[in-house]
């Protein structure tokens, strides 16, 4: 086939349910085309009643604000040091930045690709060693995958730093039965248009304490204080969540099961059609963990091969992958101090992530499938 015959087909695209437009439409019909209003409030509401656990969720303009947010609120400030998951997007690690802390790189571990416990701790010793206690965890739920919680969350109790639970790609996701964005001191969603569900540009922050929502409004409506005039006693921000981009939200929260149900489905299909092939490997989930499979992602057994199916997806117009280039290999961090284990420097040389939207057809996860076979067959 032609590249221009065949159809696009994209690694993670916008999915719309059918109510969204109801929602943005009673905006315009009431005039709530603002930074607040019914639908931010109906948004935050829905995604408090999906998660449980007594979390309260601020609605924000991106992922990024929330961690920019989260951090600043944990009390990350000027020349701080924060532990980060190396393997992830550079949003993870960005607004430590912005506050004018440095990030510290941390390695993954093979069960889930998330940050490995063993370098946390000796992270942690390491800067205690050296005078500096870091001020906050970021732990990454990587492509849906739940991170080690239990041990990562032990180790960070017993040195009492607190965790922002990066929950940008694991809506959806669960750890013994209790869902992804619940966990951290902070947490925070994602919905920019390439995640599980989509503002088309937006995210929340996450916490079970009402105070750390609160200020989160707070600042993210650029710190008004209560006087009838503008007056401010702290710097603010413009980050809060408009409401025609909410309404959005609403309608994508009445679908985010389904889309679960089918990007889990998507990962099934290729693990039955590729997994004989001795190239091919697939992540399973660990015990008690459900993962939303935002992405669907298989470690080849070279680079070489790698590229060669990622170059021939291509080929037929069909987006792919690698993994995440993890943050220490990244030239804006290469100052960083890092702890590696070898495991995400591995991951990103032999791993890809394949096609995984919600709305992607049976023959195009065939046709993707045929693809990949004829590479490594
Ligand atoms: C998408 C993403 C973010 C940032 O979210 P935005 O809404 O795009 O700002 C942060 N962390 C991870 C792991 C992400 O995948």
């Amino acid at each position: 086939m032609n590249i221009i015959d065949s159809k696009k087909i994209w690694l993670s695209s916008p999915h719309m349910g059918g109510s969204e437009q109801k929602y943005v439409q009673e905006a315009f019909d009431t005039n709530w085309v603002a930074p607040l209003g019914p639908n931010v409030n109906g948004l935050e509401s829905d995604i408090e009643s999906y998660l449980q656990e007594g979390v309260h969720a601020a609605a924000l303009s991106s992922g990024t604000a929330a961690l920019h947010l989260g951090l600043q609120m944990l009390g990350v400030s000027y020349g701080d040091e924060v532990l980060c998951q190396s393997m992830t997007f550079a949003a993870s690690a960005n607004p430590i930045v912005y506050l004018g802390a440095s990030p510290v790189f941390v390695d993954s571990e093979k069960d889930t690709w998330n940050m490995c416990p063993e370098q946390l701790e000796i992270a942690i010793k390491d800067r205690i060693a050296k005078g500096k206690k870091p001020k906050a965890i970021v732990a990454v739920h990587l492509y849906g995958m739940p991170y080690k919680v239990e041990e990562i969350h032990a180790i960070a109790t017993e040195y009492e730093i607190p965790i922002l639970e990066d929950s940008a790609e694991s809506l959806g996701s669960s750890y013994q039965g209790i869902k992804c964005g619940t966990f951290g001191d902070i947490a925070i969603l994602s919905f920019n248009g390439n995640k599980i569900i989509t503002t088309s540009g937006g995210g929340a922050l996450l916490s079970k304490k009402q105070a750390y929502k609160d200020k989160a409004i707070f600042l993210s409506t650029q710190a008004r204080d209560n006087a009838p005039h503008y007056e401010h006693s702290e710097i603010g921000y413009n980050y809060r969540m408009s409401n025609i981009a909410a309404g959005i939200g609403r309608g994508q929260m009445e679908v985010l099961d389904d889309h679960v149900q089918k990007r889990r489905s998507n990962y099934e299909f290729y693990k039955e059609n590729l997994e004989e092939f001795s190239g091919i490997s697939f992540l399973d989930e660990p015990k008690g963990v459900y993962s939303n499979r935002w992405l669907s992602c298989i470690e080849t057994s070279s680079y070489e091969m790698r590229e060669e199916i990622r170059a021939s997806l291509a080929n037929e117009n069909i987006e792919s992958r690698p993994l995440w280039k993890p943050m220490h290999q990244q030239p804006v961090f290469a100052k960083c101090d890092t702890f590696l284990n070898g495991v995400s420097d591995d991951l990103f040389d032999r791993g890809l992530c394949l096609p995984s939207g919600s709305n992607l057809e049976k023959e195009d996860l065939v046709r993707i499938a045929s693809i990949i076979k004829n590479v490594v067959r």
